[in-house]
């Protein structure tokens, strides 16, 4: 069986990690990576490649950045004619990048199955561009293989058929649980100098925190404030830079010496940095996930997550930028809530796929 595994940015590497060492396990399968090139640079992409011991890509489309639909427009003309040529039996898609919409978009039209990993989660928030490409993706696919109860849920009311939907459980548990010793060994808290327990980790990128001046002003202020009393450790993802530096505000960051600005990092180094961190400060949707896997605190500043099981069975609270100093102090009091991990958060959920693909040998 030939199958794809279409990979386009940082969150959609550690998601087809696992499943591509698993499959490789059976010789019946004929696996190749579609890299579409959304990320390109090496800290958002070959570092991925290399921490995850991924070969090189199979294909490489070349994509790169643009608006929305220079994106989803290049990666549909370029991927239609690799799947022309290449005429895979299957494709998987995952997350919810602009590729994981256009290439299902491309494949169903030719006529070629196609899986959703993370397939029904939802954030009921139509400004969020990857929750249209979440919307699109779930009305067309063949496979719903969804990370929780509650995205069967979701799927189930919007009228998708109960029996292509499976709950396989959490994929980028699969890729920590893969990694874990070396992440362990890794002593990159070591190498800057921070105490185990007692610093935080802070990622933003989206839009609704980076990209206006007044909402960076107002991340600037509370980092500082949290900074007074614990480290705060930022790898800056390359739109916040950019942000930062086109409204003069990466000085001001920057001359802070409780806080340290990292280039974005390797998933071992950061997964490192997370192990051993008092407490997270996010927009991330991963990192919802990985911090509630762990039982690290997690603050995520959003007004909404497509991840609820995080907050109602997890580590994991939103909140409003403006009252991250408030909700750190009651983390540093030690009276923040405990989690639990959510049902087949376990590292088997590559192995539960490949059943899954097992069973449908006839398609
Ligand atoms: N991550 C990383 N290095 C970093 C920041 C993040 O390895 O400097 C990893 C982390 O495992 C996270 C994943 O990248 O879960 C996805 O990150 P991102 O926040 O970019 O995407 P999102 O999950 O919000 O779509």
């Amino acid at each position: 069986m030939k199958i794809h595994l279409i990979a386009a940015a940082r969150p959609n590497f550690m998601k087809i990690a696992p499943l591509y060492h698993e499959l490789k396990l059976y010789p019946q399968y004929d696996i190749k990576i579609v890299h579409t090139g959304q990320h390109y640079d090496a800290n958002m992409s070959d570092k991925f490649f290399e921490d995850l011991q991924l070969p090189k890509p199979h294909m490489h489309l070349g994509i790169g950045g643009g608006s929305h639909a220079v994106n989803v427009g290049h990666t549909m003309i370029a991927y239609e004619e690799v799947c022309t040529k290449e005429k895979p039996d299957l494709v998987i898609v995952v997350g919810d990048v602009n590729a994981t919409m256009a290439c299902s978009i491309t494949a169903k039209k030719l006529g070629i199955k196609v899986a959703h990993l993370e397939a029904g989660i939802r954030s009921f928030d139509m400004t969020m561009p990857e929750e249209i490409n979440r919307k699109v993706t779930d009305s067309i696919v063949d496979f719903y293989w969804t990370p929780s109860i509650e995205a069967n849920e979701n799927l189930v009311k919007e009228g998708i058929d109960n029996t292509k939907i499976k709950l396989v459980g959490n994929i980028m548990i699969d890729s920590f649980e893969m990694m874990k010793e070396d992440i362990k060994i890794q002593g990159t808290y070591k190498q800057y100098d921070l105490e185990p327990y007692n610093y935080s980790i802070a990622t933003f990128h989206r839009p609704s925190n980076v990209d206006s001046i007044e909402s960076l002003q107002e991340l600037l202020k509370q980092l500082g404030m949290v900074s007074e009393t614990l480290k705060v450790v930022i790898p800056l993802h390359p739109r916040t830079r950019a942000n930062l530096t086109k409204y003069n505000l990466l000085e001001e960051l920057e001359s802070n010496n409780n806080i340290i600005i990292l280039e974005p990092l390797g998933y071992k180094d950061f997964m490192n940095l997370v192990l051993h961190a008092k407490l997270v400060l996010t927009d991330s949707g991963g990192v919802q996930e990985e911090t509630t896997y762990l039982g690290i605190p997690c603050l995520t500043f959003r007004d909404n997550t497509e991840r609820p099981v995080t907050v109602w069975e997890g580590t994991n609270t939103l909140c409003k930028v403006s009252d991250m100093k408030k909700y750190v102090r009651v983390i540093l009091e030690n009276k923040y809530k405990e989690g639990v991990i959510p049902l087949l958060w376990d590292g088997n959920t590559a192995k539960r796929i490949r059943q899954l693909i097992g069973s449908l040998e006839s398609i």
